[in-house]
């Protein structure tokens, strides 16, 4: 049976949850194919309103992105505030932003509440290597102080982000003391544990072959199916053959990321000071912060093919050194990457099929506090009242050029595209 990816997370997850397989027909209010962030947020929201809830998972719960990602929670979206505003207009541009603060404040006050053991930090940095990095950076923050009202980032110069952070590699960063870090395997461990206290009932190894659309929609699995009258689709970039129509419109692209061995404290405060998560702002971009036991987690990469590169290991251990020198006598433990789902434009896809069919997907690289405000949404949506999940509904979305042989050619071709601009 399918275990979580060997990674630094599946081996210091806290919590060791256990399934069974649907066997039997059940008729429920609400299932939930998918069981990350975004399926157990939704499960969590909506047995708290009483719903009858059944979540099934084709592997373990947390299995897919939410349980291996960086866990940088960040504000806004993978696609940038301007985008959205010449796409929708300012003041729906306004109201996503909104949702996007209002993300983060619902992961925090849900590990909170329901006393989810996951090393929440705060503070996060997004680090500039050249000079139209960090023109880009005072751009970003300019508007949105004066457009959106954000006042949470500071510049910082070359000697600002050095007391910090001790790498040559950059000049400058733009600093948030409002976004942060967290183990997201047990922040989603955290948050099926209270599905499930709240009443939400878990399959694993229960993957949805295929759905019947119509009054009371229908997942089949192989042995069983389940009829409700509100179906969620939340397996995002590993949704792969449920639902065509909606699969169109992503891309699956691997990442992956690497843990040093633990560095002890000392060593690993010499490196990140303040603790805070880093990322860059190339498009294919590196991004690292510190595990609560004093590891250095670094991600980067991509792969677009589906394949894991070559050597991976190697390749991530190169760049960690390039931008950590005095890691070369560090080993790096564990390594390991999985599928984001991407859209043409970068912002999320959410809609309905049918008026009860639901789903969320498309966050990007960018999903850890927006999946489970999308989770939370179609809650509130199901339980009428539609408005903040329709704003994301009107956000306009194209299929992948080809379908899906040509869509990864396609993609690379961009791909290629923004690595050399990077690059330059
Ligand atoms: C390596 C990596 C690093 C990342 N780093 C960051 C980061 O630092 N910050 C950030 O904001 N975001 C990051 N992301 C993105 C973020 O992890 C995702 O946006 C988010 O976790 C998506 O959550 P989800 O619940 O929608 O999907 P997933 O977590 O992928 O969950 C989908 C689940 O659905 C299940 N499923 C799929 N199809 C079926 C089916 N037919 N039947 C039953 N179950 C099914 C899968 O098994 C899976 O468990 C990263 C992603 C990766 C892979």
């Amino acid at each position: 049976m399918t275990q979580h990816p060997d990674s630094y997370y599946a081996a210091s997850a806290n919590l060791d949850l256990h399934y069974p397989a649907l066997e039997q027909d059940l008729d429920v209010d609400v299932c939930i194919v998918g069981a990350g962030i975004t399926g157990a947020s939704a499960a969590l929201s909506l047995a708290e309103k009483g719903y009858k809830v059944v979540v099934l998972e084709a592997n373990k719960v947390g299995w897919g992105a939410s349980g291996r990602s960086g866990g940088q929670m960040i504000f806004g979206y993978a696609c940038e505030q301007e985008k959205l505003t010449r796409l929708m207009g300012h003041s729906a541009s306004q109201s996503l932003w909104q949702t996007s603060l209002a993300a983060m404040n619902l992961m925090r006050s849900r590990i909170k509440q329901h006393h989810i053991e996951c090393d929440l930090v705060e503070g996060h940095v997004h680090a500039a290597m050249k000079p139209r990095h960090m023109k880009e950076l005072a751009d970003w923050q300019r508007s949105l102080k004066n457009d959106f009202g954000y006042s949470s980032l500071r510049m910082w110069d070359h000697t600002q982000l050095r007391q910090q952070l001790a790498s040559d590699a950059y000049i400058g960063g733009l600093y948030d003391s409002n976004s942060g870090h967290v183990h997201p395997l047990n922040y989603t461990l955290g948050l099926v544990r209270a599905a499930e206290l709240a009443g939400a009932t878990f399959y694993e190894h229960s993957a949805v072959t295929r759905i019947e659309q119509g009054a009371t929609p229908i997942a089949f699995t192989d042995r069983a199916r389940v009829r409700c009258r509100h179906l969620l689709l939340c397996g995002n970039a590993y949704l792969s053959g449920v639902a065509p129509d909606i699969e169109r419109k992503l891309m699956p692209v691997g990442t992956y990321i690497t843990a040093t061995e633990p560095l002890g404290a000392e060593r690993a405060q010499d490196l990140i000071r303040n603790n805070m998560a880093v990322a860059d702002i190339n498009f294919v971009l590196d991004y690292f912060r510190l595990s609560s036991d004093h590891r250095l987690l670094f991600g980067g990469r991509v792969s677009y093919s589906g394949r894991e590169p070559r050597h991976l290991a190697s390749l991530m251990g190169q760049r960690l050194r390039h931008i950590f020198p005095q890691l070369q006598d560090v080993a790096q433990q564990y390594t390991w990457g999985g599928y984001v789902g991407i859209t043409m434009n970068r912002a999320p896809h959410f809609g309905r099929l049918n008026g009860n069919v639901y789903f969320a997907q498309g966050f990007s690289g960018h999903g850890i506090a927006l999946t489970g405000m999308a989770g939370f949404l179609m809650a509130e949506t199901i339980a009428g009242s539609a408005e903040r999940f329709d704003l994301f509904c009107k956000i306009p979305h194209h299929d992948f050029p080809g379908g899906r042989l040509l869509r990864t050619p396609a993609l690379m071709l961009a791909m290629t595209w923004y690595r050399l601009r990077d690059w330059l």
